[in-house]
Formats: structure tokens, C-alpha cells, sequence
């Protein structure tokens, strides 16, 4: 993958380059949040490495601009050690995970792997519908009522799990496992950010709501019964 990591701490940009260029990643490293920006918008990488406190333009904004460019970039935010209101406004901010400072370069390792990987792969061509919901898999487009609505590619994943299999109801558990791939160090205030984002993006603004709560299970997309 093409990687960009906009990290101000040259000692930790230079381990992480490192670590990912030497499992076969092509990366680069900037150490200043518009700098970031610029490089992120001008020639968009696959994956993003973004810490959150950077000089010139702090990682949030960063984080904003990407998303309203519609950059199809994964992000892996890198938060203080301990910041939850860092973390979740990071998450809210449309990054697709995030890592807490300070971190094993193998965890980091494994958060790159698992976001460059594609959570379902049905077959090339695939379109999925759920009533006037449309998803092109293989383009990664999703439109309702014929609007294109955009997401960020982990918004997308969540939402093909859920559009794979309509009216399937699926824990928070399993959601984080399908998505995240991540069992062991599983988030529930993670599946709840992406969910409440999906539905502002997805259901708000159309009257028949697609996607449904049930309480203490877990979550589903169906038409309404
Ligand atoms: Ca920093």
C-alpha cells in the first residue's frame, strides 16, 4: 500500500516509516498537519497514519478536509495515551480506526494490514439493494433514492456487512470482528460512532429508516416491516 504518515515527531515518523516500508509498504513521512494535507490532497495515498497534535494545522482538521475532499484514503488516527474524547472526535471525525500512543510497531502493523483489507469481497460487478438504498461494491459507490451519498471506506464496510445480509441482526461483537478484525481488543463505543454516523449519512432526511437499533443485540439494515 501507499502510505503517508503525518507524524511531527521525527524519531517515531522514522520507526513507523521504517516498520511499514519494511513490510513492503510504500511510504513517506511528513511532520507538519498542513504539509500533511497538502501531500493527502495533491496525490491521495491508500492509508493515512495521522497523529492528532500537530503543529500548523492540528490532525482534527486534517482529518475534516480529507473526508470533505472525499478522498478515498483508510485513516488511522494516532491518539495520546488515555485521550477517549480524542479517540471518539477522531472516530466522529471520519477516521476508519485508531491507535493509542504508545503502541507496538506489530500493533500498528496489524491495524495497517486489517485496514487494507476489504471486509467482504463478493463477486466484481456486485450491486446490493435494500429497497432504495444502492451500493456498487466494486466501484465502492453507494447512493438512496438516487443520490450518491458519500462515505469513508470504513463507513462503507459497515454498511456492505449490513447490506449483505438485510434484516440479519448483528452484534456489536460481530460488527467489530467483520470490520475491524479485531477480537481480542474489542470496542463498543467504536461500532456505536460508525452506526450513528452511517444513519445521519444514510436514513436521516428520508422517511422510511433503514437502519435499526435493538437493544442490548446489536444492529440491522432492512425495509421497514
Ligand atoms: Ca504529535
Amino acid at each position: 500500500m501507499r502510505i503517508l504518515v503525518i507524524e511531527d515527531e521525527p524519531q517515531l515518523a522514522g520507526h513507523i516509516s521504517r516498520a511499514l516500508a519494511r513490510r513492503g509498504h510504500n511510504v513517506s513521512a511528513v511532520h507538519d498537519g498542513a504539509v500533511g494535507l497538502q501531500a493527502a490532497l495533491t496525490d491521495p495515498p491508500d492509508l493515512i497514519v495521522l497523529d492528532l497534535n500537530l503543529p500548523s494545522l492540528d490532525g482534527l482538521s486534517v482529518l475534516a478536509k480529507i473526508r470533505q475532499a472525499a478522498s478515498p484514503a483508510r485513516v488511522l488516527v494516532l491518539t495520546a495515551r488515555g485521550e477517549v474524547e480524542h479517540r471518539v472526535k477522531g472516530l466522529d471525525a471520519g477516521a476508519d480506526d485508531y491507535l493509542s500512543k504508545p503502541f507496538s510497531i506489530e500493533e500498528l502493523a496489524a491495524r495497517v494490514d486489517a485496514l487494507g483489507r476489504r471486509t467482504a469481497a463478493p463477486a466484481a460487478g456486485d450491486l446490493l439493494k435494500v429497497g432504495d438504498l444502492h451500493m456498487d461494491v466494486q466501484h465502492r459507490r453507494v447512493a438512496r433514492a438516487g443520490k450518491a451519498i458519500a462515505l469513508s471506506p470504513r463507513e462503507l464496510d459497515v454498511l456492505q456487512v449490513l447490506m449483505q445480509e438485510p434484516g440479519r441482526v448483528f452484534s456489536r461483537t460481530e460488527l467489530c470482528e467483520r470490520v475491524w478484525q479485531r477480537d481480542h481488543e474489542y470496542d463498543t463505543r467504536t461500532v456505536e460512532i460508525f452506526i450513528t454516523r452511517l444513519r445521519k449519512k444514510v436514513d436521516a432526511g428520508f422517511a422510511t429508516p433503514l437502519i435499526y437499533t435493538l437493544r442490548s443485540v446489536g444492529y440491522t439494515l432492512r425495509l421497514p416491516t
